[in-house]
Order: structure tokens, then sequence, then C-alpha cells
């Protein structure tokens, strides 16, 4: 498995390159924006990570680049702390983003994780049952009505239907839609949970958010 990896910080390139290669990969390290985007789209690469603040071509510009003609899975590496640039990279078309400083051991496995999946382009609308989202637009419609919700509403929703089917923890939730840690109290999941349901689920016949005791929440179509 070939990744690339664009980071100008010396350092945490080499720690990047160092580590991964450790783990098993073969890794290329691009330290400017332009070199990333030219290596991605001149090589063939499994993965690339991308550091988001990069000097000449930042990492949400590479990413757009990228995304008119290949599906490389791209993981962000974030200094910015803040949901808005997140939702922002992935709309962009990046598959997942780990905020900086973050345990090498969890890069590995959100890595493990999207060469699991594949290349898959984040869409830019998901349906589920007769729930229409549209990514880009924030615009969500169930059996054709218009439903508001607030940016943080959206943010669940769309982590939920991205991955539906899969059960997801109040942690893993907190942690990609608030950036809290696992030790946070998650309480703040079950109240915007229970938010959204009364906009998609309580005037609907067929409910799409379901809790799964013990374990979290996961959003599909039950008969
Ligand atoms: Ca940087």
């Amino acid at each position: 498995m070939r990744i690339l990896v664009v980071e100008d910080e010396q350092k945490a390139g080499d720690y990047l390159r160092k580590g991964l290669t450790e783990s098993g990969f073969v890794v290329d390290w691009a330290q400017t924006g332009p070199d990333g985007l030219h290596m991605a789209q001149s090589e063939s690469y499994d993965l690339i990570v991308l550091d988001v603040m990069l000097p000449k071509m930042n990492g949400w510009q590479i990413v757009q680049e990228l995304r008119k003609n290949q599906e490389t899975p791209v993981l962000f590496l974030t200094a910015r702390d803040e949901v808005e640039d997140r939702v922002r990279g992935l709309e962009l078309g990046a598959d997942d983003y780990l905020v900086k400083p973050f345990a090498f051991a969890e890069l590995v496995v959100r890595i493990r994780t999207l060469l699991r999946r594949g290349p898959i382009r984040e869409a830019e609308r998901l349906d589920v049952a007769d729930m229409q989202i549209d990514v880009l637009k924030r615009r969500v419609t169930r059996s054709g009505h218009r439903i508001d919700l607030t940016a943080k509403e959206f943010a669940l929703l769309h982590l939920l239907a991205k991955r539906k089917g899969e059960v997801l923890s109040r942690s893993l939730i907190a942690s990609q839609v608030w950036d809290m840690n696992f030790d946070s109290d998650t309480n703040v999941v079950d109240v915007a949970v229970r938010r959204l349901r009364a906009k998609i689920d309580d005037p609907y016949a067929s409910k799409l958010i379901h809790t799964i005791r013990g374990m979290g929440y996961v959003l599909e179509e039950r008969q």
C-alpha cells in the first residue's frame, strides 16, 4: 500500500514517514502543496495524508483539484479546531480527518479503515428511504418536505447518513461532530439526537434513527 504524505513541517513529516513505514506502508513525502498535487496526479497512491496548512497551496485547494479526476482516499490533518473547517474539508471531497496533535495509533486505524472502504468519494447527495440529503446545499427533505436543521444537527445527520447502517458510538459522534474527546460528557449527543429526531423522525411513520442500547445510534431504514 502506497501512501502520499503532504506535510510542510520537517519534524511532522519525518515522524509520519517513519511511523507509516514502520507500519508497513510505502511512503512518499511531499513538502509543498504544489509538489503534493503533482505527485498525487502523476503517481498512483492508495491513500493521501494531507496537511491542511501548507504554503502556496493549502490542503483544501489540493483536494478540490484532485477530486476533479480521482477518488483516492484523502485523510486531512488539521490544526484548526473548528467544526466548520472540517465540514468544509469533507464537503470538498476528503474522506476523513484528524486534528493535530493526534495519537499515531489512531492515524493508522483511520488509514486502515479508509483503505478497507476503498476509494469512495464523499457523496454529494445521500438517500435514506424517503429522506434526501443534499450535502453541498445542506438541504434535507423527507417525502419532499423541506426540513430545516441547525449546522450541528446537519453535521450529526450527515455523519449518521454517511455511515448508514453502522452503529456509531456516542463518543465517536461527539468527537466527529463536536470535537469532544472520549472522556467528555456525551449527554450532549443524546440531546442533539433527540432534537434531530423531533425534526426528521417524529412527523413520519417510519423512523430512521435507532438507538442501540449500550452502543449508540444507527441510521437506517427498517421494515
Ligand atoms: Ca503545515
